[in-house]
């Protein structure tokens, strides 16, 4: 099968989140799985600077309402990256800490046509173009109203996989013009969302299969707690609906190699390595005590990942004995409330604002519990690397973390981490107490981290369920 895997970001070459991980690794998987899959994304300047890619020679142009914009195809190894210096040389991939680039409308419609330019140039014929997040939104509606009408991507189909409803890409209705698409699906039943344009929307009506990254948030969009305004519409195509859970690079990850830690590990043995890497990420702390249980928390300082909720119980943590560590980058206002604390606690409270790949490693090395308190998670990856590295979670049951953390059970000893349900500091409060409690008791605890150390989170599973949706979608017949 020839797979063209659109993403905004994909690693190795550019990551904000989880998308990437994702990205870059299923492209991975179902090219060992002997599929034909090509990468398309952005040449950020992050990757040009990074990455020696080779310029394809192949120019071309896209009409954006009035103006021409040109770009290039770079090419390394199995990615092609859509080059428009003028649009993605900058220092950050969607914008800064003050706010999304202002064009960024512009930015994606370029990026989702050149999509359609970098197969035809490359001689790629897609059977199946699988496009990512809002920033590839249009790509499906450009596939049933503009190019499927071209022989080259006759037999095309799409599938765009949802991995945030909160992120959806809404921009003023004039942006529609630039786009080149007909002004007749500027409607509610189209891309029209109150009045605006909706990237996301757009890809949820006009794909042919839509997926998001776990069974249980495939459940929980279709409501309107966490459909964001768009429940309605996934509903309505709820046939048309699968949850894939997201896997983990288990060669990235994978504390008996990590290159990155100072002492490996592995589930059958699990001392004196990751105790080695607890001395040094304590020391690098500046923790007193390495004895004390360290908790730590990684991932973006947003309202949706509750680092606020953390920090609200940090000071009570602290006198219960706990040494915390944050890392992150994210919002103002949670950078810093974090920092405030760190003042506060100087001795047992340690926070690292920043995207810090390298450090991440022994941050889930280094601890005995991992905090994950998000209000709703799509899919969640650091819960899943934490626990390959033997670090149960204290986690909110929600999306993608219920479907991959077993709560643990006290008679039968089974589980793996400590769900719980409200997003309230108090309801954090007492999993983390209880986590803290079963910590200390020792041996049950070493039978969690065993359990948790043994589940299997690798991609080969789910890249099977998606060369299945990509039968599922060629098997239909083309409409609207
Ligand atoms: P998101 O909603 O941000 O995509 P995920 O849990 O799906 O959340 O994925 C987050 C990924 O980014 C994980 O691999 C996590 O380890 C990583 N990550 C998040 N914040 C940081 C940071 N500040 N430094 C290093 N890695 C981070």
């Amino acid at each position: 099968m020839n797979v063209l895997m659109a993403a905004p970001e994909a690693f190795p070459y550019a990551k904000t989140g989880g998308l990437a991980d994702a990205a870059g690794a299923l492209a991975a998987e179902l090219a060992k799985m002997d599929h034909h899959v090509r990468l398309v994304m952005p040449f950020y300047r992050t990757v040009k600077e990074r990455f020696p890619a080779m310029d394809c020679g192949r120019p071309f142009e896209v009409k954006i309402g009035e103006r021409i914009i040109a770009g290039n195809l770079y090419r390394h190894e199995n990615a092609i990256f859509i080059g428009c210096d003028q649009l993605y040389d900058r220092p950050d991939l969607y914008g800064t800490s003050s706010g999304d680039y202002a064009d960024n409308a512009v930015r994606f419609i370029f990026f989702s046509r050149g999509v359609f330019e970098a197969a035809r140039l490359c001689g790629f014929k897609p059977d199946i173009i699988h496009c990512h997040d809002w920033q590839t939104g249009l790509v499906p509606v450009y596939l049933k109203k503009i190019y499927g009408a071209d022989p080259f991507f006759s037999g095309t189909k799409s599938v765009f996989t949802i991995h945030n409803m909160g992120y959806q890409g809404v921009f003023r209705a004039e942006t529609l013009p630039l786009s080149g698409l007909p002004p007749g699906i500027f409607n509610p039943e189209g891309l029209e969302f109150y009045g605006k344009m909706n990237f996301l929307k757009a890809g949820t009506v006009w794909a042919d299969i839509i997926t998001t990254v776990s069974p249980t948030y495939a459940g929980q969009i279709q409501t309107p707690e966490y459909g964001f305004g768009l429940d309605g519409v996934l509903r309505n195509r709820a046939d048309r609906l699968r949850g894939i859970i997201n896997g983990i690079d288990d060669c990235l990850w994978n504390p008996a190699r990590d290159r990155y830690i100072p002492g490996n590990y592995s589930a059958g043995k699990i001392m004196p390595g990751k105790g080695i890497c607890k001395k040094r990420l304590s020391s690098l702390c500046g923790f007193k005590d390495p004895a004390r249980p360290l908790v730590s928390f990684v991932g973006r300082l947003s309202h949706q990942k509750g680092s606020d909720l953390a920090a609200a119980v940090a000071g009570e943590a602290v006198a219960e004995g706990v040494d915390l560590m944050f890392l992150g980058k994210g919002d103002d206002l949670y950078q810093r409330e974090l920092a405030a604390l760190a003042e506060k606690y100087p001795e047992s409270l340690c926070v690292r604002i920043g995207f810090d790949e390298e450090f991440s490693h022994l941050v889930y090395a280094g601890s005995d519990i991992f905090l994950m308190p998000s209000r709703y998670e799509p899919c969640g990856l650091g819960q899943m690397i934490a626990l390959r590295y033997g670090t149960p979670p204290v986690a909110t049951g929600t999306g993608g973390i219920s479907d991959t953390v077993r709560n643990y059970l006290p008679l039968s000893g089974a589980g793996t981490g400590f769900l719980f349900g409200e997003t309230t500091p108090g309801a954090l409060r007492q999993s983390l107490w209880y986590a803290l409690c079963v910590y200390r008791g020792g041996n049950r605890w070493r039978g969690i981290v065993r359990n948790a150390m043994a589940e299997d989170f690798s991609w080969r599973k789910s890249a099977a369920r998606y060369v299945e949706v990509y039968g599922e979608a060629m098997g239909q017949a083309s409409g609207g």
